[in-house]
Formats: C-alpha cells, structure tokens, sequence
C-alpha cells in the first residue's frame, strides 16, 4: 500500500493545542502513517519578527515527543529566502515519489490558497485536508474548490498563535492553550513578554 503522508506547515508561533488537534484528526480521518510538521523559515507572507527558528522547532520537539507518528522536518528553517510550501512539496514528492501526500490547512490559509506561489503545482502533488476554523466564514476561490479536498472534523477550538503571545505580554497565564512542556519552555526562555507585533 501506498504511504499516507501529512504535510503540515507554519510558523508554529508557538505550537499550540488546535495545531495538535489538527494533526492529530487528519492523523485518525485519513488513517495517515505519518505527519510532517513543517515550521517555516521566514514565511512570505508574516511580515512581524518571528521568535528564532531554534526556540519554535524546541517548542515543536516537546509538543510532538508524545505521538511518534509525528515527525519534525525542519527543512524550511535551514533554506535562506522565504518558505515556500511549493518548495516543500516539490522535494517530498521527490523524496517519496509512491506516497500520497495530504496537506493540511486551516480554513483561513483554505481561503487565501490562491496567492500562495505555485499553489496548481502543489494540487497536482498533494491532495487538501482542510480543517475548520472558528471565525473564519470566507471560502476558497472557485478555481481552488474545483480541486476535491478532504474534510478533517475539528471541534470549533477558538485558538490562536496571536493571542498566546498576546495573554503572555499580558503576563496571563496560556496552560489551557499549549501543552504543559511548551508552556514552561515560553516561560524559562521569556519568549513573547514584549508585545512586538501582532
Ligand atoms: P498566528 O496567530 O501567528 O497567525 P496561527 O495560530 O494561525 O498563527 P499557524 O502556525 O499560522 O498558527 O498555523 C498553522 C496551520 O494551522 C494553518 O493551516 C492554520 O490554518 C491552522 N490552524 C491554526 N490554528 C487553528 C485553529 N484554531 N483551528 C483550525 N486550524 C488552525
């Protein structure tokens, strides 16, 4: 049988429970061996300072070290330049050229799938599993929806990157969001205390 293979990219801004939860429904709905998180470099289209490429992919290690068909690619955070996700999907489809690759999405990037570089190639390459995302009514372009994509069923959970280093700028506590490893990591390292940004 053909490997079923998750490509689950972002800036992992911290990694957060819906990201998890995510992962962990696209992992059981489409019976996949494996899921690639895949923390962006420098993503095209953030403009804000993201925390260093060390500290997100040590808060991904701790969140990730419970399920071992989760795996941690980093390739993204060692190429100079943007991150791409075309680029990823170019090389793991070279890599794995039998496999059947899903990538997996939140409703927000589903929406704005059209502007993404080469995003034809990456449907010719991979197949969509988008999740929902409370808050986010807007729907794909037509020429986007006219690709079938899969549903991954997600309990609304009201979860962002942006109001974790948010609440903890405002020094309120985030144990509810995050898993307790990365929590005490954003903690002891003091990451997110100055509101830069958004
Ligand atoms: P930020 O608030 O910094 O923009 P984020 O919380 O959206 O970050 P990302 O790392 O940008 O997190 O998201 C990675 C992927 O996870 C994206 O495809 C996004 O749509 C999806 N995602 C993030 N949070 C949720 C959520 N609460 N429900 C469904 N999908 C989500």
């Amino acid at each position: 049988m053909a490997e079923r293979l998750g490509l689950f990219g972002g800036s992992f801004d911290p990694v957060h429970r819906a990201h998890l939860a995510l992962a962990q429904a696209a992992l059981e709905v489409l019976a996949l061996d494996r899921v690639l998180w895949l923390p962006a470099g420098r993503p095209w289209q953030k403009a804000r300072a993201l925390a260093p490429a060390a500290d997100r992919l040590e808060m991904l290690r701790l969140a990730l070290q419970h399920e071992p068909r989760f795996v941690l690619d980093a390739r993204e955070t060692r190429r100079p330049g943007p991150s791409y996700t075309r680029d990823s999907v170019r090389e793991l489809r070279a890599e794995h050229p039998a496999a059947r690759l899903f990538l997996l999405i939140g409703q927000d990037q589903y929406a704005g799938f059209h502007t993404w570089q080469g995003w034809a190639e990456i449907l010719q390459q991979a197949e969509l599993a988008v999740a929902a995302r409370p808050g986010v009514a807007a729907r794909a372009a037509d020429a986007v929806q006219r690709h079938p994509h899969h549903e991954v069923p997600l309990p609304p959970l009201d979860i962002s990157a942006t109001a974790i280093r948010a609440r903890v700028a405002a020094g309120v506590p985030i144990d509810d969001l995050v898993p307790p490893e990365v929590a005490r990591y954003i903690d002891r390292q003091g990451l997110y205390r100055a509101a830069s940004g958004s």
